[in-house]
């Protein structure tokens, strides 16, 4: 008489969870929900003290990361801080230096406004970026940003704003 596998009912089970599994409320990238989503931005964290591959693109997917989550730019300066790094990695060539001066002139200043954040803040989340092959993580982060950066449209011309004022003082 023929068995099932005793492996069936496990195979059926876990491919159901992959599928089902809730999105983050925020990015909306369907790792099991909000916790879950915060683990695997960690878990990329620890990366880059591993391996200069992770680390040389740490700067860029916080930024990317933040700009999805609202508990990273609960303040106009944080938001100032995160949207202009996505500006000036892809609008400056990620220079160094013009981080530098925003981070200067963000310690200067007191108060920034805060405008409305998007609801919908790019279709490429950290799901899309964490299952990348060490050699394809930077391609991955790069077309991270361009979502979020796109995604960050209507307040383009306030992150270019910001960056000119921190050079102008
Ligand atoms: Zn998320």
């Amino acid at each position: 008489m023929a068995t099932l596998p005793i492996s069936c009912g496990w195979r059926t089970r876990s491919a159901r969870t992959a599928i089902n599994l809730e999105p983050c409320p925020e990015c909306g990238a369907a790792v099991g929900g909000s916790d879950a989503c915060q683990k695997l931005f960690d878990d990329l964290g620890l990366r880059a003290f591993q391996d200069l591959r992770y680390a040389a693109m740490r700067r860029l997917a916080v930024d990317c990361y933040a700009c999805q989550h609202d508990r990273y730019i609960l303040s106009g300066r944080s938001l100032a801080a995160h949207l202009t790094g996505l500006a000036v990695a892809i609008e400056h060539g990620g220079d160094h230096q013009v981080n530098d001066r925003v981070q200067s002139w963000l310690s200067r200043t007191r108060d920034l406004e805060k405008p409305v954040v998007p609801s919908v803040r790019g279709k490429i989340t950290i799901a899309d970026v964490t299952g990348a092959a060490a050699e394809e993580y930077a391609g991955a982060v790069r077309r991270w940003a361009d979502s979020v950066w796109d995604a960050w449209r209507e307040h383009h011309d306030l992150a270019r704003e910001w960056i000119a004022a921190a050079g102008l003082r």
